[in-house]
Order: C-alpha cells, then structure tokens, then sequence
C-alpha cells in the first residue's frame, strides 16, 4: 500500500514514470492480444531509445500507454474528445477508432498521469505521424510497426533491419507503404499520413542531395 503511494507520487513529480504501475493498468484496460502488443511497443521502443540515445524510460512509458485509449469504445472515444475540446476531423467521426490515439494522449496526462509534453506527443501522433517528428515520437511510430508480434506487414524485415540503422528512412518506409496498402484497397487516407510521408520524403531527398 505504502509503495504504492510512493509511486504514484513520483509519478506526479519526476519524469520517473512507475512503468510497472503502468504495465498492470494497460493489462486491466486492455484485452490480452492488445497487452501483448502493448509490451511489444515497449520493448522494441526501449531498444530503440537504447540505439539512438533517447530516455529509455520515456520510450517504455510512452509505448506502454500508446494504445491506452485502442480497447474503449468508438463512443467512448468520440466522447472523450467532444467533451474534452478535442478537434474530430470529418475522416474521424466516420472512423473513430482513428481516435484511439488523440484520446490515448488525453487519458495519458489525465488518467496515468503523464506530463511530458514529448511523451503525449508521441501518443498523440503514433498513427500519423507529423511533419517534425521528435526522436521519441519517430520511435514509438517505428515501434509500433515493427514489435514483435507484428508479422503481416511486407518488407518487415528490412524495414526493422532499418529502424537500427536509419531512422528516417524507416520512417518514410513505413509512411510509404502505409499509403500504399490504404490508397491501393480504397481505404480513407488521413491527410496527416501523406502530410508526413512528403516531409520526410523532402528531407531525405535534400540529404542524398548534399
Ligand atoms: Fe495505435
Ligand atoms: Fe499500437
């Protein structure tokens, strides 16, 4: 009981985040197939942070709660952000397991108690991307495309070979072949991914240029 306060405090108080705290409320929260995916963002995030020099312990937070909002229902979730003044696009209301990941950042910071404005970020954005990507935010996008229990996607190999050795190549794989998969079975196409994809596109293309 006592540890339990103390954590929760630190928890309030230091970027410190009780990671074991966190991984017992997503097992409650979510079903067990998502858990395990859940912990496999984790990890591959933590290997990730490992590789690039980012804060281990924000990459297991951030992948521990990036689908903290992915076992609500979809009327939970539009719920959550209509009360919560968070903008729903026209593609969201129509989709709104698209929200899984703005109200995933809300209930962050105000259920798990996250504060780290990179943390919610990198929840916030884990399916889009955004042009401007911070490292932890490229991280957990990566992370959750290529965790272990992932084995549908082409070119998964190369593209995990990648996110070692190349980030933003990665990145840009993944966008890529993201549009291709939704654009070539008629599926909506968030702008954001597209928006992404020619950022990154740009950037890697000036690189090569140099
Ligand atoms: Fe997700
Ligand atoms: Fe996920």
């Amino acid at each position: 009981m006592k540890k339990e306060k103390r954590e929760e405090e630190s928890l309030q108080k230091t970027p410190e985040y009780p990671l074991r705290k966190l991984r017992h409320e997503m097992e409650k929260a979510q079903d067990a197939k998502r858990f395990e995916h859940t912990l496999g963002v984790e990890f591959t995030a933590a290997a990730l942070a490992m590789r690039y020099g980012a804060s281990v312990r924000s990459a297991q937070a951030a992948g521990l709660l990036h689908d903290c909002a992915k076992c609500l229902t979809d009327q939970q979730r539009l719920s959550i952000c209509k009360e919560n003044g968070i903008s729903i696009s026209g593609l969201e209301q129509a989709n709104p397991f698209l929200l899984h990941a703005k109200a995933g950042a809300y209930l962050a910071k105000e259920e798990y108690g996250v504060e780290d404005q990179d943390i919610l970020n990198a929840i916030r954005n884990h399916t889009t991307g955004r042009p401007g990507m911070s490292l932890l935010e490229k991280i957990v996008f990566i992370a959750d495309y290529i965790e272990p229990g992932r084995n549908q996607a082409p070119g998964l190999e190369e593209i995990r070979r990648l996110a070692f050795t190349d980030l933003d190549r990665a990145l840009l794989k993944i966008l890529g072949d993201t549009l291709e998969y939704l654009e070539g079975g008629n599926r909506d196409v968030d702008p954001m991914t597209r928006n992404t994809w020619e950022y990154y596109a740009e950037k890697i293309g000036q690189q090569c240029g140099k």
